[in-house]
């Protein structure tokens, strides 16, 4: 599920503008490597898609059905190991990261429903993903968004 945060987290606004690490050729294969992947052209092509998709989807601006292409010819067979049952993911080779991708997501809702989420701070477009038991986390970062917000706050408070 890292994985999928950094996948929903790679195209922050760094002082209000896009950065996009999977933007450019090689600096998107390189964070396709990072993460498991080969780093081809096509590969990169689906990634950016399923993180558009993924991003619309945990945002709640479209329904879940968009992520079924990306699901298009891959299976999982059940083998028999000697520890027991192991599912093997089959998918074309340039299609395994976006897919681990929305399967880390729906591992996410189905373990920990509802707590993959944007931050609460406008002006930021990174996700976050609340292991708390409290279930409170609003922000991507306390260290930036929360404090950003408390100041914001606290300027309100005292003006
Ligand atoms: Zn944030």
């Amino acid at each position: 599920m890292d994985a999928l945060l950094d996948l929903l987290n790679s195209r922050p606004l760094v002082n209000g503008e896009e950065q996009d690490a999977l933007g450019d050729p090689a600096g998107g294969a390189r964070w396709a490597r990072e993460h498991g992947g080969q780093g081809s052209r096509a590969e990169l092509e689906l990634l950016r898609e399923a993180r558009d998709a993924l991003r619309d989807v945990v945002r709640g601006e479209s329904p879940p059905a968009v992520l079924r292409p990306l699901l298009d010819g891959v299976h999982q067979i059940p083998e028999i190991a000697s520890d027991g049952l192991r599912w093997t993911l089959r998918t074309p080779p340039h299609a395994r990261l976006a897919v681990e991708m929305v399967l880390a997501w729906a591992g996410a809702e189905q373990q920990l429903p509802g707590r993959l989420r944007p931050c609460a701070n406008d002006e930021c477009r990174l996700f976050l993903l609340d292991r708390s038991r409290a279930n409170r986390a609003r922000w991507c970062s306390m260290a930036v968004c929360g404090n950003r917000e408390k100041a914001r706050r606290h300027y309100a408070r005292t003006r």
